[in-house]
Protein backbone atom coordinates (compact mmCIF):
# COMPACT_ATOMS: atom_id res chain seq x y z
CA UNK A 1 0.00 0.00 0.00
CA UNK A 2 2.63 2.43 0.93
CA UNK A 3 3.86 2.13 -2.38
CA UNK A 4 0.70 2.49 -4.39
CA UNK A 5 0.25 5.76 -2.66
CA UNK A 6 3.78 7.08 -3.62
CA UNK A 7 2.57 6.50 -7.07
CA UNK A 8 -0.49 8.19 -6.56
CA UNK A 9 1.42 11.53 -4.92
CA UNK A 10 3.80 11.00 -8.11
CA UNK A 11 1.01 11.09 -10.20
CA UNK A 12 -0.48 14.40 -8.20
CA UNK A 13 2.65 16.00 -8.31
CA UNK A 14 3.11 15.48 -12.27
CA UNK A 15 -0.65 17.13 -12.81
CA UNK A 16 0.18 20.13 -10.88
CA UNK A 17 3.61 20.07 -12.73
CA UNK A 18 1.82 19.88 -16.48
CA UNK A 19 -1.06 22.49 -15.47
CA UNK A 20 0.83 25.34 -13.78
CA UNK A 21 -1.72 28.21 -11.63
CA UNK A 22 -4.71 25.87 -12.55
CA UNK A 23 -5.19 25.33 -8.26
CA UNK A 24 -9.25 24.24 -8.62
CA UNK A 25 -7.87 21.76 -11.06
CA UNK A 26 -5.32 20.63 -9.07
CA UNK A 27 -7.82 20.59 -5.30
CA UNK A 28 -10.46 18.49 -7.58
CA UNK A 29 -7.76 15.98 -8.72
CA UNK A 30 -5.99 15.35 -5.55
CA UNK A 31 -9.53 14.83 -3.81
CA UNK A 32 -10.52 11.89 -6.19
CA UNK A 33 -6.98 9.93 -6.57
CA UNK A 34 -6.33 10.35 -3.12
CA UNK A 35 -9.25 7.72 -2.24
CA UNK A 36 -8.03 5.30 -4.52
CA UNK A 37 -5.43 3.38 -3.70
CA UNK A 38 -8.02 0.64 -2.48
CA UNK A 39 -8.62 0.50 -5.75
CA UNK A 40 -5.20 0.21 -7.44
CA UNK A 41 -5.14 -2.70 -4.29
CA UNK A 42 -7.76 -4.54 -5.74
CA UNK A 43 -7.57 -4.14 -9.49
CA UNK A 44 -3.43 -3.89 -10.46
CA UNK A 45 -4.51 -3.35 -14.36
CA UNK A 46 -5.78 0.08 -13.92
CA UNK A 47 -2.31 0.75 -13.12
CA UNK A 48 -0.57 -0.87 -15.44
CA UNK A 49 -3.17 0.20 -18.05
CA UNK A 50 -2.28 3.79 -16.62
CA UNK A 51 -5.74 5.02 -16.24
CA UNK A 52 -5.16 7.59 -13.09
CA UNK A 53 -2.26 9.42 -15.38
CA UNK A 54 -4.68 9.23 -18.83
CA UNK A 55 -7.97 10.46 -16.80
CA UNK A 56 -5.78 13.50 -15.41
CA UNK A 57 -5.08 14.16 -19.19
CA UNK A 58 -8.20 15.54 -20.92
CA UNK A 59 -8.68 14.21 -24.64
CA UNK A 60 -8.81 17.63 -26.00
CA UNK A 61 -9.26 21.31 -25.08
CA UNK A 62 -10.49 24.01 -27.62
CA UNK A 63 -9.66 27.74 -26.48
CA UNK A 64 -11.00 30.74 -28.45
CA UNK A 65 -11.49 33.80 -29.28
CA UNK A 66 -15.17 35.50 -28.97
CA UNK A 67 -15.27 39.11 -30.28
CA UNK A 68 -18.73 41.16 -30.16
CA UNK A 69 -20.39 43.94 -30.05
CA UNK A 70 -21.79 45.88 -27.37
CA UNK A 71 -25.33 47.99 -27.15
CA UNK A 72 -22.75 51.40 -27.97
CA UNK A 73 -21.15 49.77 -30.64
CA UNK A 74 -17.90 49.29 -28.85
CA UNK A 75 -16.22 45.91 -29.91
CA UNK A 76 -15.53 43.29 -26.75
CA UNK A 77 -13.36 40.58 -26.43
CA UNK A 78 -13.93 37.40 -24.23
CA UNK A 79 -11.99 33.86 -24.24
CA UNK A 80 -14.15 30.83 -25.13
CA UNK A 81 -13.37 27.75 -23.34
CA UNK A 82 -14.58 23.75 -24.19
CA UNK A 83 -12.48 21.18 -22.60
CA UNK A 84 -13.50 17.45 -23.88
CA UNK A 85 -12.08 15.29 -21.12
CA UNK A 86 -13.18 11.86 -21.06
CA UNK A 87 -15.69 10.08 -23.83
CA UNK A 88 -15.56 6.34 -22.59
CA UNK A 89 -18.63 6.33 -21.67
CA UNK A 90 -20.11 8.28 -24.41
CA UNK A 91 -20.54 11.76 -25.94
CA UNK A 92 -19.06 14.79 -24.24
CA UNK A 93 -21.15 16.17 -21.67
CA UNK A 94 -21.13 18.89 -19.55
CA UNK A 95 -22.37 22.12 -19.09
CA UNK A 96 -21.16 25.94 -20.27
CA UNK A 97 -20.31 28.67 -17.63
CA UNK A 98 -20.68 32.57 -18.03
CA UNK A 99 -18.82 34.02 -15.32
CA UNK A 100 -16.17 36.47 -15.14
CA UNK A 101 -14.34 34.02 -13.01
CA UNK A 102 -13.80 31.46 -15.88
CA UNK A 103 -10.41 30.16 -16.96
CA UNK A 104 -8.81 27.50 -18.04
CA UNK A 105 -8.64 25.95 -14.33
CA UNK A 106 -12.01 26.42 -13.76
CA UNK A 107 -13.24 24.50 -16.68
CA UNK A 108 -10.87 21.69 -15.95
CA UNK A 109 -12.01 21.19 -12.71
CA UNK A 110 -15.42 21.10 -13.75
CA UNK A 111 -14.53 19.00 -16.51
CA UNK A 112 -13.08 16.53 -14.54
CA UNK A 113 -15.26 16.27 -11.72
CA UNK A 114 -18.36 15.82 -14.58
CA UNK A 115 -16.70 12.54 -15.84
CA UNK A 116 -17.17 10.88 -12.51
CA UNK A 117 -20.59 12.56 -11.89
CA UNK A 118 -21.78 11.18 -15.20
CA UNK A 119 -20.46 7.87 -14.41
CA UNK A 120 -22.47 7.83 -11.15
CA UNK A 121 -25.91 8.09 -13.18
CA UNK A 122 -25.28 5.04 -15.08
CA UNK A 123 -26.25 6.94 -18.31
CA UNK A 124 -24.12 6.69 -21.33
CA UNK A 125 -22.24 10.21 -21.39
CA UNK A 126 -18.82 11.11 -20.91
CA UNK A 127 -17.52 14.27 -18.92
CA UNK A 128 -16.61 17.86 -20.48
CA UNK A 129 -17.24 21.52 -19.24
CA UNK A 130 -16.87 24.75 -21.46
CA UNK A 131 -17.42 28.82 -20.82
CA UNK A 132 -16.46 31.45 -21.00
CA UNK A 133 -15.01 35.01 -18.98
CA UNK A 134 -18.21 36.95 -20.17
CA UNK A 135 -20.51 38.39 -17.50
CA UNK A 136 -24.34 38.17 -18.03
CA UNK A 137 -25.02 40.18 -15.71
CA UNK A 138 -26.41 44.05 -16.35
CA UNK A 139 -26.60 43.57 -20.37
CA UNK A 140 -29.45 43.72 -22.12
CA UNK A 141 -31.02 40.50 -23.81
CA UNK A 142 -29.27 42.03 -27.35
CA UNK A 143 -25.98 41.50 -26.20
CA UNK A 144 -26.29 38.69 -24.18
CA UNK A 145 -27.48 36.80 -27.59
CA UNK A 146 -24.75 38.24 -29.62
CA UNK A 147 -22.20 37.10 -26.94
CA UNK A 148 -23.96 34.03 -27.42
CA UNK A 149 -24.10 34.03 -31.00
CA UNK A 150 -20.79 34.68 -31.32
CA UNK A 151 -19.27 31.84 -28.61
CA UNK A 152 -21.52 29.16 -31.06
CA UNK A 153 -20.09 30.37 -34.30
CA UNK A 154 -16.63 28.78 -33.31
CA UNK A 155 -18.09 26.44 -30.59
CA UNK A 156 -20.50 24.69 -33.52
CA UNK A 157 -17.83 22.58 -35.14
CA UNK A 158 -17.08 20.70 -31.88
CA UNK A 159 -20.29 19.86 -31.27
CA UNK A 160 -23.19 17.26 -31.93
CA UNK A 161 -25.46 15.03 -30.67
CA UNK A 162 -22.75 11.98 -30.82
CA UNK A 163 -20.05 14.13 -30.10
CA UNK A 164 -20.15 16.74 -27.48
CA UNK A 165 -23.69 17.79 -25.97
CA UNK A 166 -23.48 20.82 -23.77
CA UNK A 167 -25.86 22.67 -21.31
CA UNK A 168 -26.11 25.61 -19.32
CA UNK A 169 -24.68 26.36 -15.89
CA UNK A 170 -23.64 29.71 -13.51
CA UNK A 171 -24.87 32.74 -16.06
CA UNK A 172 -26.26 30.07 -18.75
CA UNK A 173 -29.68 30.01 -18.18
CA UNK A 174 -32.79 28.89 -20.79
CA UNK A 175 -31.95 31.86 -22.78
CA UNK A 176 -29.04 31.63 -23.27
CA UNK A 177 -29.44 27.96 -24.02
CA UNK A 178 -32.05 29.28 -26.77
CA UNK A 179 -29.70 32.11 -28.23
CA UNK A 180 -26.88 29.09 -28.58
CA UNK A 181 -29.48 26.78 -29.94
CA UNK A 182 -30.55 28.68 -32.33
CA UNK A 183 -26.91 29.78 -33.84
CA UNK A 184 -26.04 26.15 -34.22
CA UNK A 185 -29.36 25.44 -36.22
CA UNK A 186 -28.58 28.23 -38.63
CA UNK A 187 -24.54 27.26 -38.97
CA UNK A 188 -25.56 23.70 -39.32
CA UNK A 189 -28.77 23.73 -41.26
CA UNK A 190 -30.01 20.87 -39.35
CA UNK A 191 -32.69 20.53 -36.27
CA UNK A 192 -30.06 18.67 -34.23
CA UNK A 193 -32.19 19.07 -30.70
CA UNK A 194 -29.83 17.01 -29.06
CA UNK A 195 -26.87 18.65 -29.52
CA UNK A 196 -27.70 21.02 -26.36
CA UNK A 197 -29.80 19.91 -23.15
CA UNK A 198 -31.52 22.64 -20.77
CA UNK A 199 -33.65 23.12 -23.81
CA UNK A 200 -36.92 25.30 -23.35
CA UNK A 201 -39.55 23.09 -22.95
CA UNK A 202 -41.80 24.26 -26.05
CA UNK A 203 -39.04 23.45 -28.50
CA UNK A 204 -37.23 20.02 -27.28
CA UNK A 205 -36.23 20.30 -23.75
CA UNK A 206 -37.01 18.18 -20.93
CA UNK A 207 -39.79 18.99 -18.76
CA UNK A 208 -38.25 18.65 -14.93
CA UNK A 209 -34.72 19.48 -16.66
CA UNK A 210 -35.04 22.88 -14.72
CA UNK A 211 -36.05 21.73 -11.46
CA UNK A 212 -33.89 18.79 -11.81
CA UNK A 213 -30.29 19.35 -10.24
CA UNK A 214 -32.22 21.02 -7.12
CA UNK A 215 -34.62 18.04 -6.44
CA UNK A 216 -32.01 15.46 -7.23
CA UNK A 217 -29.88 17.55 -4.47
CA UNK A 218 -32.62 17.17 -1.87
CA UNK A 219 -33.68 13.62 -3.05
CA UNK A 220 -29.84 12.12 -2.17
CA UNK A 221 -29.41 14.36 1.16
CA UNK A 222 -32.86 12.65 2.20
CA UNK A 223 -31.60 9.47 1.04
CA UNK A 224 -29.04 10.10 3.55
CA UNK A 225 -31.28 11.10 6.10
CA UNK A 226 -33.28 8.04 5.92
CA UNK A 227 -30.36 5.77 6.39
CA UNK A 228 -30.12 7.85 9.51
CA UNK A 229 -33.64 7.36 10.44
CA UNK A 230 -34.25 10.86 9.54
CA UNK A 231 -36.17 12.93 7.09
CA UNK A 232 -36.41 16.88 6.16
CA UNK A 233 -40.24 17.18 7.78
CA UNK A 234 -39.72 19.59 10.72
CA UNK A 235 -36.25 20.43 10.05
CA UNK A 236 -34.38 23.71 9.25
CA UNK A 237 -32.42 24.34 6.35
CA UNK A 238 -30.20 26.63 4.86
CA UNK A 239 -29.55 26.82 1.14
CA UNK A 240 -26.79 29.46 -0.11
CA UNK A 241 -27.19 31.08 -3.96
CA UNK A 242 -30.25 31.94 -5.47
CA UNK A 243 -30.10 30.62 -9.22
CA UNK A 244 -31.24 27.89 -10.70
CA UNK A 245 -30.00 24.98 -8.38
CA UNK A 246 -30.66 27.31 -4.89
CA UNK A 247 -34.26 27.75 -6.40
CA UNK A 248 -35.18 23.96 -7.08
CA UNK A 249 -33.23 22.83 -4.18
CA UNK A 250 -35.89 25.44 -2.03
CA UNK A 251 -39.01 24.23 -3.68
CA UNK A 252 -38.37 20.51 -3.40
CA UNK A 253 -37.02 20.81 0.53
CA UNK A 254 -40.44 22.86 0.92
CA UNK A 255 -42.36 19.99 -0.40
CA UNK A 256 -41.01 17.45 1.73
CA UNK A 257 -41.86 19.52 4.95
CA UNK A 258 -38.79 21.26 5.73
CA UNK A 259 -38.61 25.21 6.37
CA UNK A 260 -35.38 26.82 4.71
CA UNK A 261 -34.29 30.03 5.93
CA UNK A 262 -31.61 31.56 4.69
CA UNK A 263 -30.36 31.75 0.51
CA UNK A 264 -27.86 34.02 -0.91
CA UNK A 265 -26.08 35.51 -3.86
CA UNK A 266 -22.67 37.05 -4.45
CA UNK A 267 -23.84 40.52 -2.67
CA UNK A 268 -25.41 39.39 0.54
CA UNK A 269 -27.02 36.47 2.51
CA UNK A 270 -31.14 36.49 2.83
CA UNK A 271 -32.02 35.53 6.65
CA UNK A 272 -36.21 34.59 6.87
CA UNK A 273 -37.28 32.73 9.98
CA UNK A 274 -40.53 32.36 9.28
CA UNK A 275 -39.24 30.91 5.87
CA UNK A 276 -38.21 32.11 2.45
CA UNK A 277 -41.39 33.04 0.11
CA UNK A 278 -40.35 31.15 -2.74
CA UNK A 279 -42.88 32.72 -5.10
CA UNK A 280 -40.77 36.26 -4.40
CA UNK A 281 -37.30 34.89 -4.85
CA UNK A 282 -38.63 33.36 -8.60
CA UNK A 283 -40.12 36.47 -9.48
CA UNK A 284 -36.72 38.66 -8.16
CA UNK A 285 -34.38 36.20 -9.90
CA UNK A 286 -36.21 34.35 -12.59
CA UNK A 287 -38.24 36.82 -14.06
CA UNK A 288 -37.39 40.66 -12.78
CA UNK A 289 -33.14 39.21 -12.63
CA UNK A 290 -32.54 41.06 -9.48
CA UNK A 291 -30.65 40.66 -6.25
CA UNK A 292 -31.54 39.47 -3.19
CA UNK A 293 -31.30 42.46 -1.50
CA UNK A 294 -34.32 43.45 -2.57
CA UNK A 295 -36.12 40.31 -0.98
CA UNK A 296 -36.09 42.21 1.98
CA UNK A 297 -37.61 45.06 0.79
CA UNK A 298 -40.62 42.95 0.43
CA UNK A 299 -40.49 40.89 3.55
CA UNK A 300 -40.14 43.35 6.47
CA UNK A 301 -39.45 40.75 8.94
CA UNK A 302 -36.35 39.20 6.80
CA UNK A 303 -33.35 40.43 7.24
CA UNK A 304 -30.42 41.25 4.43
CA UNK A 305 -26.87 40.86 5.64
CA UNK A 306 -24.22 42.40 3.15
CA UNK A 307 -21.72 40.24 2.62
CA UNK A 308 -22.53 38.11 5.30
CA UNK A 309 -21.56 34.32 5.56
CA UNK A 310 -24.61 32.67 5.24
CA UNK A 311 -23.12 29.00 7.39
CA UNK A 312 -23.28 31.43 10.72
CA UNK A 313 -27.44 30.68 10.53
CA UNK A 314 -27.82 27.55 12.72
CA UNK A 315 -29.36 24.71 10.71
CA UNK A 316 -30.03 20.86 10.42
CA UNK A 317 -29.49 20.60 7.15
CA UNK A 318 -27.03 22.67 4.66
CA UNK A 319 -27.25 23.09 0.52
CA UNK A 320 -24.35 24.92 -0.27
CA UNK A 321 -25.37 25.81 -4.12
CA UNK A 322 -23.95 28.91 -5.21
CA UNK A 323 -20.15 28.22 -6.24
CA UNK A 324 -16.68 26.29 -5.70
CA UNK A 325 -14.78 26.86 -2.27
CA UNK A 326 -17.73 28.89 -0.86
CA UNK A 327 -17.61 26.59 2.58
CA UNK A 328 -14.30 26.51 4.38
CA UNK A 329 -12.99 24.66 7.13
CA UNK A 330 -14.02 27.79 9.51
CA UNK A 331 -17.85 27.47 8.26
CA UNK A 332 -17.86 23.66 8.59
CA UNK A 333 -17.21 24.04 12.07
CA UNK A 334 -19.87 26.31 12.61
CA UNK A 335 -22.55 24.47 11.31
CA UNK A 336 -21.33 21.26 12.86
CA UNK A 337 -21.27 23.26 16.31
CA UNK A 338 -24.63 24.50 15.49
CA UNK A 339 -25.90 21.47 14.83
CA UNK A 340 -26.17 20.39 11.24
CA UNK A 341 -26.87 16.95 10.66
CA UNK A 342 -26.56 16.87 6.55
CA UNK A 343 -25.15 18.59 4.04
CA UNK A 344 -25.51 18.43 0.23
CA UNK A 345 -23.61 19.87 -2.23
CA UNK A 346 -26.18 20.99 -5.11
CA UNK A 347 -22.72 23.66 -6.22
CA UNK A 348 -19.61 21.98 -7.62
CA UNK A 349 -16.97 21.13 -5.27
CA UNK A 350 -18.26 24.08 -3.00
CA UNK A 351 -16.43 22.70 0.42
CA UNK A 352 -12.73 23.67 0.78
CA UNK A 353 -10.48 20.44 1.62
CA UNK A 354 -10.39 21.21 4.90
CA UNK A 355 -14.15 21.59 5.58
CA UNK A 356 -15.01 18.17 4.03
CA UNK A 357 -12.40 17.03 6.53
CA UNK A 358 -14.15 18.52 8.99
CA UNK A 359 -17.89 17.05 8.03
CA UNK A 360 -16.58 13.49 7.77
CA UNK A 361 -14.52 14.00 11.15
CA UNK A 362 -17.78 14.61 12.54
CA UNK A 363 -19.59 11.85 11.52
CA UNK A 364 -22.25 14.02 9.96
CA UNK A 365 -24.39 12.77 6.65
CA UNK A 366 -21.91 14.84 3.80
CA UNK A 367 -22.85 14.01 0.69
CA UNK A 368 -20.23 15.42 -2.58
CA UNK A 369 -21.23 17.66 -5.11
CA UNK A 370 -20.59 14.91 -7.92
CA UNK A 371 -23.43 12.56 -6.10
CA UNK A 372 -25.66 15.08 -4.65
CA UNK A 373 -26.25 17.06 -7.87
CA UNK A 374 -25.78 14.11 -10.25
CA UNK A 375 -29.72 14.62 -10.73
CA UNK A 376 -29.14 17.88 -13.49
CA UNK A 377 -26.86 15.79 -15.63
CA UNK A 378 -29.27 12.99 -15.16
CA UNK A 379 -31.95 14.58 -16.52
CA UNK A 380 -29.63 16.34 -19.37
CA UNK A 381 -29.77 12.44 -20.87
CA UNK A 382 -33.30 11.91 -20.38
CA UNK A 383 -33.65 14.84 -22.36
CA UNK A 384 -31.22 13.16 -24.80
CA UNK A 385 -33.38 10.33 -24.73
CA UNK A 386 -36.09 11.99 -25.51
CA UNK A 387 -34.86 14.18 -28.43
CA UNK A 388 -33.45 10.90 -30.21
CA UNK A 389 -36.78 9.25 -29.79
CA UNK A 390 -38.91 12.42 -30.93
CA UNK A 391 -40.73 12.11 -27.95
CA UNK A 392 -41.81 14.20 -24.88
CA UNK A 393 -42.56 12.83 -21.36
CA UNK A 394 -44.80 13.76 -18.79
CA UNK A 395 -43.43 15.94 -15.91
CA UNK A 396 -44.76 13.69 -13.38
CA UNK A 397 -43.01 10.31 -15.10
CA UNK A 398 -39.76 12.54 -15.83
CA UNK A 399 -39.56 12.92 -11.99
CA UNK A 400 -39.68 9.58 -11.23
CA UNK A 401 -37.33 8.55 -13.83
CA UNK A 402 -34.68 11.43 -11.48
CA UNK A 403 -35.88 10.47 -8.20
CA UNK A 404 -34.67 6.58 -9.19
CA UNK A 405 -31.81 7.93 -10.32
CA UNK A 406 -31.04 9.89 -7.38
CA UNK A 407 -31.91 7.06 -5.13
CA UNK A 408 -29.31 4.35 -7.15
CA UNK A 409 -26.64 6.95 -7.13
CA UNK A 410 -27.24 6.70 -3.60
CA UNK A 411 -27.08 2.73 -2.92
CA UNK A 412 -24.34 2.55 -4.82
CA UNK A 413 -21.94 5.45 -3.20
CA UNK A 414 -23.33 3.86 0.26
CA UNK A 415 -22.94 0.51 -0.52
CA UNK A 416 -18.99 0.58 -2.39
CA UNK A 417 -18.17 2.58 0.80
CA UNK A 418 -19.27 -0.03 3.06
CA UNK A 419 -17.19 -2.72 0.61
CA UNK A 420 -14.44 -0.60 0.87
CA UNK A 421 -14.27 -0.31 4.74
CA UNK A 422 -15.59 3.21 4.80
CA UNK A 423 -19.18 2.79 5.35
CA UNK A 424 -21.11 6.36 5.69
CA UNK A 425 -18.46 7.91 3.58
CA UNK A 426 -19.91 9.28 0.50
CA UNK A 427 -16.93 10.58 -1.23
CA UNK A 428 -14.78 7.53 -1.02
CA UNK A 429 -18.41 5.75 -2.14
CA UNK A 430 -18.70 8.19 -5.07
CA UNK A 431 -14.98 8.38 -6.41
CA UNK A 432 -14.51 4.35 -6.23
CA UNK A 433 -18.09 3.64 -8.28
CA UNK A 434 -17.24 6.19 -10.77
CA UNK A 435 -13.64 5.33 -11.32
CA UNK A 436 -14.28 1.84 -11.83
CA UNK A 437 -17.00 2.45 -14.73
CA UNK A 438 -14.70 4.47 -16.56
CA UNK A 439 -11.66 2.47 -16.11
CA UNK A 440 -13.56 -0.20 -17.20
CA UNK A 441 -14.67 1.03 -20.85
CA UNK A 442 -10.91 2.82 -20.86
CA UNK A 443 -8.97 -0.72 -20.11
CA UNK A 444 -11.75 -2.28 -23.06
CA UNK A 445 -10.55 0.48 -25.29
CA UNK A 446 -7.10 0.32 -25.28
CA UNK A 447 -4.37 2.83 -25.42
CA UNK A 448 -6.37 5.14 -27.21
P1 LIG B 1 -26.87 30.31 -11.50
O1 LIG B 1 -28.31 30.07 -11.81
O2 LIG B 1 -26.10 31.23 -12.34
O3 LIG B 1 -26.80 30.78 -9.97
C1 LIG B 1 -25.59 30.90 -9.30
C2 LIG B 1 -25.84 31.46 -7.92
O4 LIG B 1 -24.61 31.40 -7.20
C3 LIG B 1 -26.26 32.93 -7.94
O5 LIG B 1 -27.09 33.18 -6.84
C4 LIG B 1 -24.92 33.65 -7.80
O6 LIG B 1 -25.01 34.94 -7.23
C5 LIG B 1 -24.17 32.73 -6.87
N1 LIG B 1 -22.72 32.86 -7.13
C6 LIG B 1 -22.06 32.60 -8.29
N2 LIG B 1 -20.76 32.86 -8.17
C7 LIG B 1 -20.58 33.30 -6.93
C8 LIG B 1 -19.46 33.73 -6.21
N3 LIG B 1 -18.24 33.77 -6.75
N4 LIG B 1 -19.67 34.09 -4.91
C9 LIG B 1 -20.91 34.03 -4.36
N5 LIG B 1 -22.01 33.63 -5.00
C10 LIG B 1 -21.85 33.28 -6.27
O7 LIG B 1 -26.05 28.93 -11.48
P2 LIG B 1 -26.57 27.47 -11.08
O8 LIG B 1 -26.88 26.76 -12.32
O9 LIG B 1 -27.60 27.57 -10.00
O10 LIG B 1 -25.22 26.81 -10.51
C11 LIG B 1 -24.86 26.88 -9.13
C12 LIG B 1 -23.84 25.79 -8.81
O11 LIG B 1 -24.39 24.51 -9.10
C13 LIG B 1 -22.52 25.86 -9.61
O12 LIG B 1 -21.48 25.36 -8.81
C14 LIG B 1 -22.78 24.87 -10.75
O13 LIG B 1 -21.58 24.38 -11.31
C15 LIG B 1 -23.54 23.80 -10.00
N6 LIG B 1 -24.34 22.89 -10.82
C16 LIG B 1 -25.32 23.39 -11.62
C17 LIG B 1 -26.10 22.51 -12.36
C18 LIG B 1 -27.25 22.98 -13.20
O14 LIG B 1 -27.97 22.12 -13.70
N7 LIG B 1 -27.49 24.26 -13.35
C19 LIG B 1 -25.84 21.12 -12.29
C20 LIG B 1 -24.86 20.66 -11.44
C21 LIG B 1 -24.12 21.56 -10.69
P3 LIG B 1 -24.81 36.23 -8.18
O15 LIG B 1 -26.04 36.32 -9.01
O16 LIG B 1 -24.63 37.36 -7.22
O17 LIG B 1 -23.56 35.96 -8.99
Amino acid sequence: MPQILQKIEQIYEQVVRRNPGEAEFHQAVKEVIETLAPVLRKYPQYAEHKIIERICEPERQIIFRVPWQDDRGEVQINRGFRVQFNSALGPYKGGIRFHPSVYLGIVKFLGFEQIFKNALTGLPIGGAKGGADFDPKGRSDDEVMRFCQSFMTELYRHLGEYTDVPAGDIGVGSREIGYMFGQYKRMTNRYESGVLTGKNPHWGGALVRREATGYGSVYFVDEMLKVRGQSFEGKVSIVSGSGNVAIYTIEKIQQLGGKVVACSDSGGVIYHKSGINLETLKRLKEVERRRVADYAEEHRDAQYIPGGNIWEIPCQVAMPSATQNELDGASARRLVANGCIAVGEGANMPTTPEGVRVFLEAGIAYGPGKAANAGGVATSALEMQQNASRDAWTFEYTERRLHEIMKEIHRSCYEMAAEFGSPGNYVIGANIVSFIRVAEAMVAFGVI
